[in-house]
């Protein structure tokens, strides 16, 4: 067992994570970081977005965040970690490999899973042509042909959307019957919708086609589909008792209902966008460090606001 105290464990090294760890190891805190390498946007190869790393390989921009951080006393740990607990005046962390460390505040940002529709053929196409975010991929395929998949999670505000990066845009309803609202938004918006079948989705030249379960093909330059989110909380359980962790969350800091918790990312309360993370991350650290400082020295800071109910 590493005996160490440390004044933080950060579970997850993505954008939030690594800038928590930056925030924390330049205010003297003794931080290890642990994470299991597989974050959410991996399949995209890239990221768009973040001031002076747009279109960045996301495994450098990890691997230069780390590197930055060496000046620091920050430890990073490549390592899944199985379980999260309060010890008390401490919390207690077990990872898969490197076992247990013990350290007087966590902060949880291990990030979300997107879960995709059963559409045979779409997994391997995920982040190469079918995207969620057209924030982050829409320029790179601009003014192509479109299709928005609305048979899982209805998605005709995406379609309404991303009328900004292409005029011609189909909504594949694959055989859900639309309600009213959605239906007039995409009227409105101006998108057609075919009711036929999806029956699967295959790469193509110009992005993918799509066979329709009558057996006709279209081919588009990419597509864009809402999907549920998994947060990655297993960890956390049974300290957690609650369905998610937005559901704890006290403040826009981070802070948790439960002692010592901190929470950045997107698991957070921001939306899901890497420079967003990112923020949420520092805004955390520095909660950390006053509430640090406030268990070291009472009474040399106010305390923080009362906790908000969630959004
Ligand atoms: C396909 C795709 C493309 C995207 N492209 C963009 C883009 O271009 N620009 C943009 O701004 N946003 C983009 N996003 C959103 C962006 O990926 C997220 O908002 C951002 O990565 C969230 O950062 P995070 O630090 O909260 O979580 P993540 O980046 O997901 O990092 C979480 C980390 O925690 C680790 N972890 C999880 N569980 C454990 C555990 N038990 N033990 C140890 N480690 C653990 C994971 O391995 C991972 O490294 C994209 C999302 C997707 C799905």
């Amino acid at each position: 067992m590493d005996t160490q105290l440390y004044d933080t464990v950060i579970v997850g090294g993505g954008p939030a994570g690594l800038n928590g760890a930056l925030y924390l190891g330049r205010s003297r805190r003794r931080v290890l970081l642990v994470d299991s390498g597989d974050a959410r946007n991996m399949a995209a190869g890239v990221m768009h977005n973040v001031l002076t790393n747009d279109g960045a390989p996301i495994a450098d921009f990890r691997a230069r965040a780390r590197a930055q951080l060496d000046s620091y006393d920050v430890t990073f740990r490549d390592d899944e970690v199985v379980s999260a607990e309060s010890g008390g005046d401490h919390v207690v962390v077990t990872a898969k490999e490197s076992g247990t460390v013990r350290a007087r505040t966590l902060l949880y940002a291990a990030g979300v899973r997107s879960v995709l529709p059963p559409v045979p053929g779409l997994a391997p196409l995920w982040g190469k042509a079918v995207f969620e975010c057209p924030y982050c991929h829409a320029w790179e395929v601009r003014e192509r042909r479109f299709a928005v998949y609305g048979g899982g999670v209805p998605s005709e505000c995406l379609a309404s959307t991303l009328t900004v990066w292409s005029d011609d845009i189909t909504y594949l309803a694959d055989g859900r019957a639309l309600p009213e609202d959605e239906q007039d938004r995409l009227t409105a918006a101006k998108v057609p919708v075919l009711t036929e079948g999806v029956r699967e989705l295959r790469p193509h030249p110009e992005g993918l086609e799509v066979v329709f379960a009558d057996g006709r093909t279209a081919s588009y330059g990419a597509m864009f589909l809402h999907l549920d989110i998994e947060p990655r909380v297993a960890p956390l359980r049974p300290w957690l008792q609650a369905p998610d962790l937005e559901s704890v969350q006290t403040d826009d800091r981070g802070r948790t209902s439960l002692p010592r918790l901190y929470v950045a990312g997107d698991l957070g309360r921001n939306m899901q966008q890497a420079a967003m993370a990112a923020a949420s991350g520092g805004l955390a650290a520095m909660a950390i460090n006053a509430d640090l400082i406030r268990e070291d020295r009472p009474g040399s800071l106010p305390e923080p606001p009362p906790p908000a109910p969630a959004r």
